[in-house]
């Protein structure tokens, strides 16, 4: 165990061959180009949409580098090497938007396999599914905005509510955290209902139901404080994952659409210091409120530790997690690991076809701003540099 020191790539790469550092040099500097990276996403939506196959080209490149595999056990190799370097994996079944009945059975048996195979393995802490995997989401947006639903659509929001008992109780069985992460604020104000009932049923003892906040949304912070309170009334633990927010560009374009005021903070500091605040807060209540502390940013991740430092939290407290998204960001997660803090990959698995949307986010995230060199090119680089120049 050591200080922490984000800068440091040999820390942040130890698990790539020279090989693998070299690919992904190559590919941040194709998705830093905009052009390509608008092109990709435009013939991605023409072949996805006449059922044209790209795996050809995705799979060795975006897919290779921003998913663990096809399928959990495609995905032991990089959980095994992960573990090596005191990094845990959470393994996210990527899939959105259940259309069928058929899809969301499937998602639903793989992500109950998510979680059986979670407790066999100490090399995942935790267990997480999408909403939207789990029901219409019509359906769901209807629950959401509160709005008359037919006898059909009460059926099927009567099974996501059973769906998602399904897996809180086979969580809880087994004694593996789960986290339910957030998409659009459409549906949230239902999702944040079902989640908060299952607190109350799993939450006794301890955190084993998770909501995700997502820190851009402006109400969030009186939300937590409220969660908070109502926690106290009922006894019970409250697991949150902190994220800023993945649908910002959708959700502003929507509120201008329908007429109603933006949701999102009016700018990024706001946003920084709500997410701030919110880990503040949580570190002030870690009696009853568990972190999971979700984000690219380092001045975040930083900041919970020393938050830590400062209430005298352990390190390695298993109330205060940290994570980073596979493909990004290995010099937060390998670095934090390293200097003996609770750090994981979450880490995306399944089809090419299922998880198309989740790259196409990653590829539009990691664009650059005006020509500028990306930070993971740049750290990537370094760390070329540095194994070059100690070779010689
Ligand atoms: C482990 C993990 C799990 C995740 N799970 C989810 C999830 O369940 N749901 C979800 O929505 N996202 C999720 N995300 C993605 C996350 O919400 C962010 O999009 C992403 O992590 C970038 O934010 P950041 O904290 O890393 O930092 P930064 O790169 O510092 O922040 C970028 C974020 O700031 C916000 N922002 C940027 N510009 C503005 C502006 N002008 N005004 C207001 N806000 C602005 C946006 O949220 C943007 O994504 C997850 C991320 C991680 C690492």
């Amino acid at each position: 165990m050591g200080n922490l020191d984000f800068n440091n790539t040999k820390v942040a790469f130890a698990w790539k061959t020279d090989k693998q550092l070299n690919k992904a040099v190559f590919l941040f500097r194709m998705i830093g180009k905009n052009s390509i990276v608008k092109v990709g996403k435009f013939f991605t939506n023409v072949a996805l949409s006449i059922h044209f196959p790209i795996g050809w080209a995705v799979r060795p490149t975006v897919y290779q580098h921003f998913v663990g595999g096809e399928t959990l056990e495609a995905c032991d190799e990089i959980i095994h090497k992960f573990a090596k370097y005191n990094v845990k994996a959470v393994m996210d079944f990527s899939v959105e938007g259940g259309e069928t009945a058929e899809k969301i059975d499937a998602a639903l048996q793989e992500t109950l396999r998510t979680i059986q195979n979670a407790h066999t393995n100490n090399n995942i802490p935790y267990a997480v599914f999408k909403p939207t995997a789990f029901c219409l989401t019509s359906v769901l947006k209807k629950a959401g905005r509160k709005q008359e639903m037919n006898a059909d659509e009460v059926a099927e929001i009567e099974r996501f509510n059973q769906r998602v008992e399904t897996l809180c109780q086979k969580a809880y069985d087994l004694n593996i955290p789960i986290m339910i992460d957030a998409e659009d604020v459409a549906y949230q104000n239902y999702v944040d209902e079902v989640v908060y009932s299952m607190m109350l049923k799993f939450n006794k003892q301890r955190a084993i139901v998770y909501n995700t906040l997502q820190m851009y949304r402006r109400d969030r912070l009186d939300f937590l404080k409220k969660l908070h309170e109502d926690a106290l009334r009922d006894e019970i633990f409250i697991g949150v994952k902190f994220v800023r927010g993945a649908y910002m560009e959708r959700e502003r374009e929507l509120a201008l659409k329908l007429g109603y005021d933006d949701p999102i903070h009016p700018n990024k500091q706001a946003t920084d210091d709500a997410f701030n605040a919110a880990l503040k807060f949580s570190v002030e209540h870690i009696d009853r409120i568990t972190i999971f502390n979700a984000t690219h940013n380092e001045t975040s991740a930083k900041y919970l530790t020393q938050l830590m430092a400062q209430n005298g939290i352990e390190k390695n407290d298993l109330r205060c997690y940290f994570s980073q998204l596979y493909g990004m960001s290995d010099h937060i997660t390998f670095n934090l690991a390293k200097a003996g803090y609770n750090a994981t990959k979450y880490t995306p698995y399944g089809p090419i076809k299922h998880v198309l949307p989740y790259l196409i986010r990653r590829t539009e995230e990691n664009t650059s701003v005006a020509g500028q060199t990306s930070r993971e090119l740049q750290l990537l680089l370094k760390e070329k540099l540095r194994r070059t120049e100690n070779k010689s």
